[in-house]
Order: structure tokens, then sequence, then C-alpha cells
């Protein structure tokens, strides 16, 4: 029997909370604690596994338990029976089955590939498109309430190679993120800043304060207000010469064709758990590309597996030229779930040239970290 005629036969979910290092702000919302992250495993008839990882926040893409429901509930009954080879129909069957919930519908899309690519050993990115790239630049957010720690941070990353720092800013005053724009300027020459307010001005603020920051010409400022103010994100890009970016005004392809039409910003944040698979990220970023705009490989708060679907999808998309942030396994969650660490060297991600994504969860953090009820393993 040829490998992806094989038959799916296990689908198992792991619902995890993951400790992380310190409180973060975002201009929607913060997180403190731990952050929930779902695992899904498919498992075909050989024994071979593939692996997928939905990571929602609850303020941007939806809830954990949301996505726990679509995939346990509503895509299990799609998917188990079906042939690996049936990749396509099995991803159209979902976005058919249940609206929205796009991380449920990528952590199937990885898993499917992960499996897929396993099967026929070969690397995910081979599936979706080739290896265009084998190192991807590396940006690492800035977003802890407390300064003199991201400071330590720092100079951590610095140390480390990392050359790219995204400053989060607009959840507290003004000032402070004057004051965090002019140390980065003095104190870390070296790094190239971008700013991203995930939506935190308000818009009779806004303009005003981005015309402030555009003045310590970051490499680009990041979606300064609420995702559905296509009007004001155009009336800011406008008005700066700094450009502006589009991450939660943009989920899937449909809103990159009225953000082009709006000329709503100069370059967009890519996320698989936005759109929903790597389908539909592919068709985003060659969408922002084909109109001269920049792209970048943003992420959520995700663990390993999440990083190494977007690393697998940013290496085989020559659209996606702006380096990624897939900084969480390594910078932010106590304890990563892979059984190896997630490649970065050097201020770059390392695009893994193994079966797969390269790299398999360890089944002992999956099992310790579970706050499943019921159902799962
Ligand atoms: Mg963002």
């Amino acid at each position: 029997m040829s490998d992806n005629n094989q038959i799916i036969t296990g689908f198992d979910l792991w619902h995890l909370s993951l400790p992380v290092v310190s409180a973060r702000d975002h201009g929607i919302g913060r997180v403190d604690g731990t952050c929930e992250v779902v695992i899904l495993r498919l498992t075909s008839e050989s024994g071979e596994t593939g692996w997928g990882e939905a990571s929602p926040w609850v303020v941007f893409t939806g809830s954990p338990e949301a996505t726990f429901a679509a995939l346990d509930r509503y895509i299990r009954p799609l998917v188990l029976g079906r042939k690996v080879a049936e990749r396509e129909k099995i991803m159209l069957d979902a976005e058919r089955a249940v609206a929205h919930c796009t991380e449920a519908k990528t952590a199937l899309d990885t898993a499917l590939l992960d499996l897929a690519a396993r099967l026929s050993n070969q690397p995910v990115h081979a599936l979706v498109g080739g290896k265009c790239r084998d190192t991807i630049p590396l940006s690492v957010s800035l977003a802890n309430p407390d300064f003199a720690q991201d400071r330590a941070l720092l100079n951590r990353l610095r140390e480390d190679g990392v050359r790219i720092v995204k400053l989060k800013t607009g959840f507290r005053d003004h000032d402070f993120d004057l004051m965090r724009l002019e140390a980065l300027a003095l104190d870390y020459p070296e790094f190239v800043v971008r700013v991203d307010y995930n939506q935190g001005l308000s818009p009779e603020d806004a303009l005003a304060r981005v015309r402030d920051v555009a003045t310590f010409r970051p490499d680009f400022i990041e979606q300064p207000v609420r995702a559905p103010h296509y009007d004001l994100m155009a009336q800011i890009r406008e008005a700066i010469v700094v450009p502006l970016l589009a991450d939660e005004s943009v989920f899937g392809p449909e809103d990159m064709a009225r953000a082009i039409r709006e000329g709503i910003c100069d370059g967009v944040s890519i996320k698989l758990m936005k759109s929903g698979g790597f389908a539909r990220a592919q068709t985003v970023a060659t969408m922002a590309a084909n109109q001269g705009l920049g792209v970048y490989g943003g992420d959520m708060f995700e663990a390993g597996i999440a990083h190494l679907a977007g690393t697998h999808l940013i290496a085989a998309t020559r659209a996606i030229d702006l380096g990624c942030e897939f900084y969480q396994a390594r910078y932010y969650l106590k304890e990563d779930i892979l059984e190896t660490p997630f490649p970065c060297n050097g201020g770059h991600v390392q695009v893994p040239d193994t079966p797969g994504l390269g790299i398999r969860p360890d089944l002992d953090k999956l099992n310790h970290y579970n706050i499943a009820k019921g159902r799962g393993t």
C-alpha cells in the first residue's frame, strides 16, 4: 500500500497550560502566569504520527475551549477513517463544518502535513512549495510592563546574536513608550526596532501618538488601532513616512483583498493561527507581495510545534521577507514541549530538513501540562 493511502486511525488532543517567565502587556490584553495551547496528534494505521498545534489568544483569535471543542466534536469525525492523501478535501470539509476557529484548522492542517511528510520521508516545506531559504531572521518582542526586565532580556538577546526587536506599545501611557524608544536608540543601537500597538490606541489619540513614534524611524509600526478601523489605518498610513503594518486587520485572503483595495498598510503580518491553514496563509502572503507590500511572519503565544509549522511555511514562501517572531519557545515559556530545542542560532531560526516538522513533542511534557478533562489521552 502506498504510504499516503494509509487511513487515519487516531485523533488525540491535549489542552496545555504552559507556565511563562513574566507578564506581558499588549494593546488589547495581558498574558500572565500561563498561556494555553491545544495539541493534536493524528495516527495512521502503520502507527506513524503527525502533530499540530492551535495557539489561540482569547482577545485576538478565540478561546482555547472553542478550539478544543471545534477539533474534538466537529472536526474529529471528518478525519477518522480518511486517507492521509485526502488532506485538501479534509481541510475543505473542516472549513465548511466550523465557522471561524482558524487555530483549530491550522492544527489540523499542520498535523496532516506532518503525517504525510513523515510517511513520504520529506520535510513539510517540500509539500508546501519547496524550500527557498535555510534560515529566517528572528525578532523578539519586548512587552514586559517592567522595562528593567526587558533590559535584561535585551542583554541576553545581544549575547545570542538577535538583532531585531519589536516593542509592544499602547498598553500604558505614551511617555512610557517614548522613554523605551529613547532607551533602545541610546543603549541598544545595534538592534533594528519595530513597534506594535496591538490595536491599543483610541481613534482620538492615534494619529498624534503614531507621529511621535515615527520620529524614531522604527522599521515599521504595526496595527495602532482596532482591526475594523480600515479608514483610520489608511489615514495614518498617509500621514507617516514609516511603513504601517496590518496584523489584526488581516486574517485571511478576504481581508487582504480589502486591505489592498483601501490602501490601509505597507505590509502585513502573516500568522497560521489567523489564516486557518497553510494554503490560505500563502495566498495572503502572495497577494501582499504582488502589490509590493512587505510580509512578516508573526506568531501568537505559541509553543514549539506552532513555531515549527510557521518555520516550514516561511521556508517555502518567498513572499514572507521580513523575518519571523518565533521566540516564545526559547525566551518566554518556562519550558517548551519539544523533544529537542526549537532550532535557533545566531539570531536566526534554522529550517529543519528532517522528515515532517523535524521535531516531535515530548509526550511526558504534554501529559504533565495537560488540563483537558475527559476525552483526549
Ligand atoms: Mg501584531
